[in-house]
């Protein structure tokens, strides 16, 4: 498809984390933005205005944005899709008795078709909270690869090996299953958490890392106790552990990173690592406040997830924006700490180099199209004094008038365009959770 978006406010990154915003139109041909520049009375004058060489395509659709703004999707760095299925079954508890006694038994009796359905739950959501791409760790990354393929939305998957499920052979015949599925799935290296992965995996996870030359991530440091039991078994932190077995020669990085020592940033500092921050989960599981000023402050990369959808209990960034940037500032007592523009790049840049989806970071020339439109005409987002800061502090995904993935429009004034019936969709994940003990 060749769309034209004209009379549009189109959000620009400049310089140091920061963004403007240019007033014009933007072409997509394909899966690519081909054009940004000033609005044209009409297509021809459009190419003409593109300078010598840029032709206008024939035109499947011209959209009036009408003002609105067109930003690059959101990254979600961190979730577990298919957990949509325990949505608000089990909540209130701490994080061990919460894995252990509600998550774990019933996972267990999770079919790789019952996966498929709940991530497609997970992928209508993330489209009306303008999420673009996922970065995803559960069972079954090939089927949850296959559910973003079949929908049209793109997708991170990494594994989730741990001592009680999976092996390092499977997970490198995921890895190229995943990165071979299509053009929009891709396979990065990780495994649970220290605390439930030996070290003989770990090692192996090491291994494999350096033999297909890719970053690691992992849960780190998310709950006191996880460093304080790490320490007690290794004497030396999750980070600190990891790296030593080798994890980090591609890059990588951490979800959660909330109980941090200083030899922790050293080594983030030193891998060039990024840290992905999910303030909601870690509010609701009672896990602590990240401490985003400092990796900010010390130069490493952040990003943001929603964490499972059993832990949020929502996949919605522009909360979690909000958490991440007033979380941040309390923790500090300092109002001053952190800027609205630096929240907005982690939400789509960071997460989008974290992900190694570099061509998605942006709306460029020569960029996936990858792309939302944000509604400006309702009364949370007027006036326009500062349109990063009505995004980050007043914005809501009732702004989300459309999500592109790939140069596919996939969802539009509250109509999905990914080829199955809500209706459908809802019916099996009742019946999945209605069937477990
Ligand atoms: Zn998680």
């Amino acid at each position: 498809m060749n769309i034209r978006f004209y009379n549009a406010k189109i959000l620009q990154t400049a310089e140091n984390h920061t963004f403007h915003i240019v007033e014009g139109e933007l072409w997509v041909k394909g899966d690519s933005i081909v054009y940004v520049g000033e609005n044209s009375a009409t297509a021809e004058t459009a190419a003409e205005n593109a300078g010598s060489g840029k032709e206008a395509p024939a035109w499947d659709r011209e959209i009036d944005a009408a003002g609105n703004l067109l930003m690059p999707g959101f990254k979600n760095a961190h979730t577990h899709t298919a957990m949509t299925f325990l949505r608000s079954y089990a909540d209130d508890l701490p994080l061990q008795d919460w894995l252990n006694q509600q998550v774990f038994p019933r996972e267990g009796q999770l079919t790789e078709d019952d996966v498929y359905w709940l991530n497609i739950l997970g992928i209508m959501e993330y489209l009306t909270s303008g999420i673009t791409s996922n970065f995803d760790m559960y069972f079954f990354p090939p089927v949850n690869a296959k559910a973003s393929a079949d929908t049209g939305f793109r997708t991170v998957q990494t594994s989730g090996l741990n001592n009680y499920g999976g092996t390092v052979e499977l997970m490198e015949e995921n890895y190229h299953i995943v990165n071979e599925l299509s053009d929009l799935t891709s396979f990065i290296v990780g495994f649970h958490a220290e605390y439930t992965t030996s070290k003989e995996l770990m090692e192996g996870v090491a291994k494999l890392a350096q033999k297909l030359k890719s970053p690691v991530w992992v849960h780190n440091s998310e709950t006191k106790l996880e460093v304080a039991e790490c320490k007690e078994r290794w004497g030396i932190t999750p980070t600190q552990l990891t790296d030593s077995l080798g994890m980090y020669e591609y890059g990588g990085g951490g979800y959660h990173c909330v109980w941090f020592e200083d030899s922790d940033f050293e080594i983030f500092q030193k891998r060039n690592l990024t840290a992905v921050t999910n303030p909601a989960s870690n509010l609701k599981l009672a896990s602590g406040i990240c401490p985003v000023k400092r990796f900010v402050d010390n130069g490493i990369s952040m990003a943001i997830g929603t964490d499972g959808p059993a832990s949020n209990n929502c996949l919605d960034m522009f909360r979690e924006m909000f958490l991440t940037s007033t979380l941040a500032k309390v923790r500090e007592m300092d109002a001053e700490c952190i800027s609205a523009d630096e929240i907005l790049y982690m939400a789509t840049a960071g997460g989008a180099h974290a992900m190694l989806l570099d061509d998605c970071d942006s709306l460029a020339e020569g960029k996936k199209a990858d792309i939302i439109m944000i509604d400006l005409q309702q009364p949370n987002m007027q006036p326009e004094n500062n349109i990063v800061k009505n995004l980050v502090y007043s914005g809501s995904k009732q702004n989300v008038k459309m999500t592109m993935v790939n140069g596919k429009i996939l969802y539009e004034d509250n109509q999905f365009n990914i080829g199955f019936d809500k209706k459908e969709i809802y019916r099996h994940a009742n019946e999945i959770i209605g069937r477990m003990k």
